[in-house]
């Protein structure tokens, strides 16, 4: 029995929140609190009569750090889930420190303003240390270990696919199967097709930032920056079919190489189709992807978010959207003195999760693991107060949680490797 309070009411909190009332045993109390109370109060409605669990619905701005204090005051939960965007993550986290709430969410903290000064000078000295230039980091949330540890809370960060579950997988590599992990590639294909020339298959804003910034991969412990979208192979994705991967930059990379630090290698793909990558040049070249804010007919206005407003609405993408996504980590090393390749993955079926839940697979491989990272926290599974990332944890009960809800594990232990 618990009560859980979730932020935000976009496509990957439906998906949560859809998947918490299935579990209403330990899921007995949901407040849905949004910015914009309007799609709580409908999707409360559309599941208050097919589930047991106790919903209410609350509007919330989350960048206020007084309106969450009393929100979570009031509502007094077990857990904050924060499934609104990485922007709000530091005053989310501020709020459960202050109220004594453990907390978690799906993606780590970066700016909304990418040009405020002061954060501008932090994240410029950072870059030279750490050698990488993509705005997200987690250095802004691990800069909350001590405090949540003395607190005796837990802050449990990025409980999403990527990062997320590809951070269990590795988790439960090195318990099981290896002695040694010498490189590990994480590799997210999304094999779906939605019909339209350009969209986004979860917030247009987070995803185009994410994809457009340089390329980054960990090796012998330093940090390898390349030009965004300049490190290209093909992989054959079961379930999907070969596919043109590209190397990016991904947050789980910084937590892994010091997680898992005997990791000679570590490097994230993801697949992206021609159409899909020539928009988002055309795009950039002109100037659409900036967050820079530009003076247009007496207004400010930022490039980024006017392209948002453009684009359709990843929750929309449902309906329209077929074909599989493929995502897991092929590791290299050893056991028992034999050099070893291992593939842990999931393959989703897009309009499979459409049936269930009425969302793509992008908004379901996220939001179940979220779902399923809560319930390891509510149950007691996970229980190390501080702040952590998935890899952090025992893999097992998160592994068979993510089996019964939706997103069971497959394994070869022949995979082809990634050549490029
Ligand atoms: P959406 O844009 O669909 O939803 C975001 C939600 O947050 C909306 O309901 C929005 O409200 C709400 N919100 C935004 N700002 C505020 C605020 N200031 N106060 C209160 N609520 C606010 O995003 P997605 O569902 O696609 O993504 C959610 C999160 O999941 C993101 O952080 C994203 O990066 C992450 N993600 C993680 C993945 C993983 O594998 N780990 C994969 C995909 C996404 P409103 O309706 O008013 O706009």
């Amino acid at each position: 029995m618990s009560r859980v309070l979730v932020i935000g009411c976009g496509g990957v909190a439906s998906v949560a929140i859809k998947k918490c009332c299935q579990v209403s045993d330990v899921f007995s109390e949901l407040c849905i609190a949004s910015r914009t109370i309007s799609k709580c109060e409908a999707l409360a409605s559309e599941l208050q009569s097919r589930t047991s669990t106790k919903i209410t619905t609350r509007q919330v701005d989350a960048d206020d750090l007084g309106q969450l204090i009393s929100l979570i005051n009031s509502y007094k939960p077990d857990l904050v889930m924060n499934i609104a965007l990485p922007y709000q993550d530091l005053t989310i986290m501020e709020a459960c420190l202050a109220c004594g709430v453990n907390y978690m969410d799906t993606a780590n903290y970066e700016p909304e303003d990418t040009n405020n000064p002061e954060w501008r000078k932090i994240y410029e000295k950072r870059c030279k240390e750490k050698g990488f230039s993509a705005y997200f980091d987690y250095s802004w949330q691990w800069a909350y270990e001590e405090k949540f540890k003395k607190a005796g809370l837990i802050a449990l960060l990025g409980c999403g696919f990527d990062p997320g579950v590809t951070q269990a997988y590795c988790a439960y590599a090195k318990k099981h199967e290896f002695d040694l992990i010498d490189t590990i590639d994480i590799l997210d294909c999304n094999g779906g097709e939605h019909g339209y020339p350009f969209a986004t298959n979860f917030n247009p804003e987070i995803n185009l930032r994410e994809v457009s910034a340089p390329g980054s991969y960990v090796e012998n412990g330093r940090w390898v920056e390349v030009p965004a979208m300049s490190i290209k192979s093909r992989y054959d994705f079961d379930g999907v079919g070969i596919k043109d991967i590209y190397l990016l930059h991904h947050e789980e990379l910084e937590s892994l190489a010091k997680n898992i630090p005997e990791a000679r290698r570590i490097r994230f793909f993801m697949t992206f189709g021609e159409s899909y990558l020539t928009h988002m040049r055309c795009l950039e070249n002109v100037g659409m992807l900036s967050t820079t804010p530009v003076r247009f007919e007496g207004r400010d206005i930022v490039p980024i978010q006017f392209l948002k407003a453009l684009l359709p609405d990843p929750a929309s993408l449902g309906p329209r959207t077929y074909g599989k996504t493929n995502i897991g980590c092929i590791f290299t090393g050893e056991k028992d003195g034999k050099g070893k390749t291992y593939y842990i993955y999931n393959v989703c079926d897009h309009q499979q999760c459409y049936r269930e839940t009425g969302s793509q697979a992008i908004s379901y491989t996220t939001g179940v693991p979220a779902m399923c990272g809560a319930l390891m926290l509510l149950t007691g599974k996970w229980n190390t107060p501080g702040v952590h990332t998935v890899e952090e944890f025992d893999p097992d009960p998160f592994l068979v949680a993510l089996d019964k809800y939706g997103l069971p594990y497959k394994e070869n232990r022949s995979p082809a490797i990634v050549c490029l």
